[in-house]
């Protein structure tokens, strides 16, 4: 797979549709999951949100961005001229980004998924661990 080294030191880089807002990550994810609430249906317009979690510090983001938060907790970034939103941050330490703002496909699968309570039911999803609401440690 080009792009994609085996070491620590793998650099996958993503944005949003329009390129004004890129990232780069660096290393492993610390986890990939999905989340299927109802601010993740409506932030993207989609039936979940796909979330690639890195260390806060592995994480380069560059361009021009909007937050907005519906909980104290949690802030949802968008590019300021496409809209797409690329990432989330809900803890000081990690950031969160969209599996699908990543400039490659296949480079992650997911291990869970959070708020199965508000899921599609023509959804068929196979090996992950289900949590009705948000992940439990
Ligand atoms: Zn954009
Ligand atoms: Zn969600």
């Amino acid at each position: 797979m080009s792009g994609q080294g085996t070491g620590s030191g793998a650099v996958r880089t993503g944005g949003c549709a329009c390129g004004q807002l890129t990232f780069e990550a660096r290393g492993e994810p610390k986890r990939v999951g999905l989340c299927h609430c109802m601010t993740c249906r409506k932030i993207s317009g989609s039936a979940f949100n796909a979330y690639v979690i890195y260390p806060a510090d592995r994480v380069a983001i560059s361009g021009e961005r909007r937050g907005w938060s519906d909980t104290p907790a949690t802030e949802r970034f968008s590019c300021v001229v496409c809209g797409s939103p690329v990432f989330d941050r809900d803890a000081a330490d990690e950031v969160e980004l969209l599996l699908g703002a990543f400039d490659a496909p296949n480079l992650f699968a997911p291990t869970y998924e959070c708020w199965t309570r508000r899921r599609e039911t023509w959804l068929e999803l196979h090996d992950l661990r289900s949590f009705p609401e948000n992940r439990e440690a």
